[in-house]
């Protein structure tokens, strides 16, 4: 979800590339689990998200969305998010003792977190948002290291393609004010049905299996959509 503030409000004023070292490191958490409560629909998933959870937690799409995701409007597009419940509005993945359930398969904005992504000229960079994680005296750790998810290259390749997708997309929904919105509900149900409700065939853990399946899939929505 795009945020409209300034990075100089919001971070150390660098950016960092997988390779940089970050005072990103939290140290396991200890017990805290501030960031997964009160969020609102901010965690929005993307399909190598929702991938994960399908296959990890063995339910289908639809299961998840009547259950600990909701849909919701996500710049201009409806996207999955995951659902705050009770009355910390707790994540729904959140357990009593404030641990989290789906730890080794957890979203991409849960993983980078207090990381954030900064999106330019095609491509995108990370940034350290200062006034979210509560841990003080956090240490210095690798980006590729923190953000701990297999092959980080491809993975950061993946993301930008899906992220300026999006953008393509809403520019498209955009343009279509005079028309009651035709093609903007048309946008949302492909991007729904294609990227997050269709299963892959890979297996959970195969990544390359995923990332080439959502190629094809970007490429045939780019087709469908032109
Ligand atoms: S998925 Fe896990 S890490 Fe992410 S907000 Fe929920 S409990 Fe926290
Ligand atoms: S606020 Fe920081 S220390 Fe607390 S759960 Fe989030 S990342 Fe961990």
């Amino acid at each position: 979800m795009r945020r409209q503030v300034s990075l100089e409000e919001i971070s150390d004023g660098h950016l960092y590339g997988l390779n940089d070292m970050v005072k990103a490191d939290c140290g396991g958490c200890r017990g805290c689990s501030a960031c997964c409560r009160g969020m609102g629909s901010s965690i929005v998933l993307d399909p190598l998200d929702v991938f994960r959870l399908t296959k990890n937690l063995g339910k289908t799409f639809e299961e998840l969305v009547s259950g600990p995701l909701e849909l919701g409007v996500a710049d201009g597009l409806i996207l999955p998010s995951i659902r705050m419940k009770g009355q910390g509005e707790a994540c729904s993945f959140l357990d009593n003792d404030g641990r989290c359930q789906v730890h080794a398969f957890r979203p991409g904005i849960c993983r980078i977190f207090p990381l954030g992504r900064y999106y330019e000229n095609g491509g995108f960079s990370y940034f350290l948002q200062i006034h979210e994680c509560r841990k003080e005296n956090r240490t210095k750790v690798k980006v590729k290291k923190w953000i701990d998810t297999p092959e980080p290259k491809r993975y950061d390749q993946y993301i930008c393609n899906w992220h300026y997708f999006l953008e393509e997309m809403e520019a498209k929904a955009d343009g279509d004010a005079g028309q009651d919105g035709a093609v903007r509900k048309r946008i949302c149900m492909d991007v729904l049905t294609r990227f997050y409700a269709s299963p892959y065939e890979a297996e959970g853990e195969d990544m390359e299996g995923f990332f080439q399946e959502f190629d094809e899939r970007l490429k045939a929505a780019r087709e469908a959509l032109r």
